[in-house]
């Protein structure tokens, strides 16, 4: 049996593999990003899920382990040279946290805009953005297995403490799912709530199927842990009663919905994560799978097509393709709109109606997560095509929108109305707050620059 052993930034040298491989400059930048942004590996996927003989292309060191390039070049030198003139602990947090705030740590107004308040109490561990769902972030699963370099939550994972959500007052929770009768979901995210032991997670289970709350249908669980610590269904020491615990949350008439986050058919190949799958669904629950597409992992469509297929073969069910949110090393990881939609479609094109029930791409953005259905002409302007799958209000949703094409598109801030109209519909009652850049100390758009430098051609 493998027992987990965390890889971090104090021990990765320590691992033979990693020793081995990686050059004395890929092992400072690990030392300079991981500064920075958080990194944590495993065993597991060092020895399983890393293709070593072809490092420096395997997508899952690309997920895992931080490279040079996913800071800006200022801020990598920043930080290396403050590492090369042996700077102090403190020193070195100041400046790690100097850039992190340049890296806009909360995106999609996460913080502010959707914390609920019962009776006067603000609900820090909650956020209610959709009618239906709620997600929760039990205080005791605020980490994961290993981190993915692109991921959102980075913040919560580098100890910036004021960004993180997290609550413990199960109590609260259900009196909110009372005092809101639209909530059918709840779903707990973190980091990743399978990091809990499942005594920690059978309290808050437990307390939501005896509170028989009538509104409460579905209980879905966020997790990566399918991919980056399998044994935890099979292997550890309560993965039986994990099990028994969905079984038990199941039989109680509650559907639990696991959201499985896969970013590679790669993660689906090993015997463990095998006998973990097979395992969950022999409690009844039903594995739903989605991912983020993102450059120099799985930017390509036949990757996406050889997943959904292999998922649907092991019983998951796809469910979104995500594009990568505007925050931490998205530069590095950012696929284009249009280049997105592309892919989405040529993967959707290979596989049969069975996989078909993923939906992409989808921008979790501000006023909701807006899909892109395509590029198209209409009237002789070229435009996109969107929609929301989700939004604050959901009389938005599933409504075709238009915005002005742009090939360098890559986040919904950056699109504007087309046909000359000044605003999207929804803008009316959520304005989009656009990239502003200070020219001359006045702030303007993109768009305004774009424009003013054609005229200056
Ligand atoms: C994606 C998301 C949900 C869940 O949306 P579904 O479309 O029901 O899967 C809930 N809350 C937030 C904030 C989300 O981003
Ligand atoms: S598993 Fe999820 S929450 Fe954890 S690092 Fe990866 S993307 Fe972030």
């Amino acid at each position: 049996m493998e027992k987990y052993q965390a890889i971090t930034l104090k021990n990765f040298r320590d691992f033979p593999q990693v020793d081995y491989h990686l050059t004395k400059q890929e092992k400072f930048a690990v030392d300079v990003v991981g500064s920075v942004l958080p990194f944590r590996a495993n065993n597991y996927v060092v020895n399983h899920l890393i293709d070593w003989d072809n490092y420096q292309n395997d997508p899952i060191y690309t997920l895992t382990f931080p490279q040079e390039d996913m800071l800006r070049p200022a801020h990598f030198q920043e930080m290396a040279d403050a590492i090369l003139a042996g700077a102090k602990k403190g020193e070195i947090k100041l400046i790690a946290n100097k850039i992190r705030r340049q890296l806009n740590p909360h995106p999609a107004g996460q913080m502010e805009q959707n914390l609920p308040i019962l009776d006067e109490v603000k609900l820090t561990g909650v956020q209610h953005k959709y009618r239906e769902t709620m997600l929760f972030f039990p205080s005791q699963g605020q980490t994961c297995h290993a981190y993915c370099t692109f991921c959102f939550r980075w913040p919560q994972f580098v100890g910036m403490n004021e960004l993180k959500f997290a609550m413990r007052d199960t109590e609260l929770i259900i009196k909110y799912l009372r005092a809101n009768p639209t909530i059918t979901d709840i779903l707990f995210t973190g980091g990743d709530p399978m990091i809990m032991k499942t005594k920690v997670l059978a309290t808050y289970l437990d307390a939501l199927i005896e509170a028989k709350i009538p509104n409460l249908r579905t209980i879905r669980m966020g997790s990566k842990a399918l991919s980056y610590w399998p044994q935890r269904f099979v292997t550890d020491e309560d993965a039986a009663d994990l099990l028994r615990l969905f079984e038990k949350a199941r039989k109680s008439g509650i559907h639990i919905a696991f959201m499985a986050h896969f970013n590679h058919p790669n993660e689906l190949k090993t015997p463990m994560v095998e006998k973990a799958i097979a395992k969950i669904l022999d409690t009844g629950t039903v594995i739903r799978t989605q991912s983020p597409i993102m450059k120099h992992i799985n930017d390509d469509p036949d990757t996406w097509a050889t997943m959904w297929q292999r998922q649907v073969e092991l019983g998951c069910v796809p469910y979104y393709l995500f594009l990568a949110r505007d925050t931490g090393a998205q530069h590095y990881f950012s696929v284009k709109l249009e280049r997105a939609w592309q892919i989405f479609r040529e993967a959707y094109q290979q596989v049969s109606g069975i996989a078909r029930t993923v939906r992409g791409p989808s921008m979790s953005a501000g006023p909701g997560k807006v899909q892109i259905l395509g590029v198209s002409e209409i009237m002789g302007e070229k435009v996109f095509v969107l929609q929301f799958i989700q939004g604050r209000n959901p009389d938005w949703v599933a409504r075709p929108f238009f915005a002005k094409y742009d090939a360098n598109a890559i986040w919904l801030d950056e699109l504007y109305p087309a046909f000359g109209e000044a605003k999207f519909f929804f803008e009316t009652e959520y304005p989009l707050k656009r990239k502003q850049l200070k020219v001359f100390g006045k702030n303007v758009s993109l768009k305004e620059v774009v424009s003013s430098l054609t005229i200056l051609n």
